[in-house]
């Protein structure tokens, strides 16, 4: 296998994200077509394990995938993002089944952090577990799930069982009895993510689907959820400044005003813009890949890149769409352009937690020798 065969699998299945990815924007719905090509694809298992059928890659591949799905679907790239944050906690605490259906590309999974309760705050839920006869009984209420009525399987927080510490992690099946997805998801971007709330009333699961110790769920969330999960948002972010920048030099590059006889290239004032949106691309995107290369080598300073990842390309991805929306004019609230779809979309990467606040926070208090959490 070539280091860049994820890559060429990716490719297969691009025509199907591109050609759906304007029709799940208009309708708002889950992206079907593009998912199932993608868990037919042999990417589903990209960060799987060999020894389970999959492809036995890390980070950098995760974050490249996602990359290039959010430069044709915003929706797709999420959804595929929060597949690999669930993959990489069932990975490491996760029983050889749901393993080998993640990685044979018959299983769906995602991330179920955010509560009504502690809301962007995904290290201290509020939701509980107690044992019962026959397992554990769950019950929460959940603010937002990526894929809530499609995933097959949620990679679920709640307070401990017994155990001291904030929070044990769990591998809660979707069709669970007495788990409730709650209305539709109507969004202003991203709009066929189908995050939804969902709704836990005694919901029984055997205590066996526990991920990693009981208590020990913060761990879980800082070592294994934390580092991949802003590298691939950063990811998606790098995806849409991408996208919005090319879009943009095409626009400016073939339309023109008739009676000067010029394209809008020829404004310095354009050129200078374009300039700045593919400098602040290109920055954030070569701190993204710096953060990565920290996380594999194990560097000083990974964590603190890890935080930076997320901030930059999620802020500097409004910053560049908005640009888009600037320098393409009135033609840009246009959904032809297409720059208006990065724009909406881009905005969830500051929203999803760790937020950008937060992250600021966080980094503002490892700078200062304070600790972070
Ligand atoms: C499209 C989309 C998909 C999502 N998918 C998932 C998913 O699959 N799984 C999941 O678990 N969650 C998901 N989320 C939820 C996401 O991770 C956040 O939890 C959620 O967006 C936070 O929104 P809130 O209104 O609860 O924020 P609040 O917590 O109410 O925050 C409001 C504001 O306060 C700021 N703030 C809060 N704390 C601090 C602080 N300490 N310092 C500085 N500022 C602070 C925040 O930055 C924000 O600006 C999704 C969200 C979106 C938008």
């Amino acid at each position: 296998m070539t280091d860049s065969h994820h890559l060429e699998l990716f490719q297969k299945i691009a025509p199907i994200l591109k050609e759906n990815a304007i029709g799940v924007d208009a309708s708002g719905e889950f992206p079907r077509a593009s998912i199932d090509a993608f868990l037919g694809s042999g990417l589903a298992g990209l960060i799987s394990a060999t020894d389970v059928g999959g492809l036995g890659q890390g980070p950098r591949a995760a974050v490249e995938i996602v990359e290039q799905a959010a430069q044709l679907c915003g929706s797709s790239a999420m959804i595929i993002q929060m597949h690999y944050a669930g993959t990489a906690v069932l990975e490491k605490f996760g029983q050889e089944g749901v393993r080998k259906e993640i990685a044979a590309g018959k299983h769906l999974t995602t991330l179920a952090f955010s509560e009504r309760g502690s809301r962007s705050h995904f290290w201290a839920p509020q939701s509980t577990a107690k044992k019962v006869d026959g397992g554990v009984q769950l019950d929460a209420h959940k603010s937002w799930i990526t894929s809530a009525s499609h995933a097959d399987s949620y990679v679920w927080s709640s307070q401990p069982l017994s155990a001291e510490g904030m929070s044990t992690i769990w591998l809660v099946p979707r069709k669970t009895d007495n788990i409730e997805v709650l209305g539709t998801f109507d969004g202003l971007g991203l709009r066929g993510n189908d995050s939804q709330p969902a709704k836990a009333t005694g919901a029984v699961i055997p205590e066996g689907n526990r991920l990693g110790e009981d208590g020990g769920g913060l761990a879980v969330m800082l070592e294994t959820v934390l580092p991949i999960f802003n590298a691939m948002m950063g990811g998606v972010g790098s995806g849409f400044m991408q996208a919005a920048t090319n879009a943009t030099i095409g626009h400016v590059s073939k339309t023109g005003y008739a009676h000067l006889g010029n394209e809008l290239r020829d404004l310095p004032t354009i050129r200078a813009y374009v300039a700045r949106m593919k400098n602040k691309s290109d920055a954030a995107r070569t701190l993204l890949f710096d953060a990565v290369t920290a996380m594999e080598t194990g560097r000083e300073d990974a964590m603190l890149r890890v935080l930076q990842c997320k901030a930059v390309c999620g802020e500097t991805a409004t910053e560049v769409t908005e640009l888009a929306m600037r320098v393409c004019g009135g033609m840009a609230f246009r959904k032809d352009v297409g720059v208006e779809r990065t724009f909406r979309d881009a905005r969830a990467g500051t929203v999803m937690a760790p937020t950008t606040d937060q992250l600021y926070d966080f980094i503002g208090k490892a700078l200062t020798g304070m600790d972070v959490f």
